[in-house]
């Protein structure tokens, strides 16, 4: 089972931490606010006040020993960046850091994370997706032009199969899983039917995925 070290308790980290913890992985929580640390000590497995800019402290730690690292160290990009490099250069395989912007990005790629990732920015851009079409319920950026999307089925699917509506061949869009009410169907075949309700969750480039949207 993967070992996760979370740095940073703040908003994005502490919802890290605690989701990884619900899901029972072993996760040590470094903050160096005493009272995050406090807040968070009894549902993870390890909680602990430290400087993540403190190599030092770190290696005594056992950082190393983890599989994981996800840093949400957010105003202090300084901190981040320097914890970013010396929880690599203790060895820990896959380091996730949130960054602040895309040049905050490109730094921390260069001194070795393994993923960058930008909650705010994507959380937006999906919010924003939701608000342009009332049909599309949510929205994940999959690959630069690549998305998969969650949509009530148009007026247009209703009572055609998966077959007659031609999506594929069509809109080049694959249905990956339709949804009707607490029932999923993820392996959706041909003479599976939409019916009016019915949330589609479709992932194709983001122009076919708007052809879609509208038919
Ligand atoms: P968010 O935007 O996710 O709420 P914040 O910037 O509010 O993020 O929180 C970042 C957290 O990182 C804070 O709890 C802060 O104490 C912690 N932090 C900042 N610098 C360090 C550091 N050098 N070592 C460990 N934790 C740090």
């Amino acid at each position: 089972m993967k070992q996760f070290i979370v740095v940073g308790l703040g908003r994005f980290g502490l919802s890290v931490a605690k989701t990884l913890a619900e899901n029972d992985y072993n996760v040590l929580a470094i903050d160096s606010n005493g009272e995050r640390v406090q807040e968070i000590a009894n549902e993870v497995t390890h909680a602990v006040e430290a400087d993540a800019t403190d190599e030092e402290a770190l290696r005594t730690l056992g950082v190393r020993n983890f599989d994981v690292a996800v840093i949400s160290i957010g105003d202090n990009i300084h901190a981040n960046i320097l914890s970013t490099l010396i929880l690599k250069e203790l060895g820990v395989p896959y380091v996730v850091v949130k960054a602040q912007d895309a040049l905050h990005g490109k730094v921390l790629s260069k001194v070795g994370a393994d993923r960058v990732v930008y909650p705010e920015r994507d959380m937006g851009v999906r919010i924003a997706h939701n608000l342009i079409s009332s049909n599309v319920l949510d929205y994940i950026e999959f690959a630069p032009d690549y998305s998969v999307i969650e949509i009530i089925a148009t007026p247009n699917m209703l009572g055609n199969t998966l077959a007659e509506l031609k999506l594929r061949s069509q809109f080049n869009i694959n249905v990956m899983a339709i949804k009707r009410g607490e029932e999923l169907n993820i392996t959706p075949g041909a003479n599976d039917k939409v019916l009016e309700g019915d949330v589609l969750v479709v992932m194709g480039k983001n122009d076919d995925l708007d052809k879609l949207k509208h038919y």
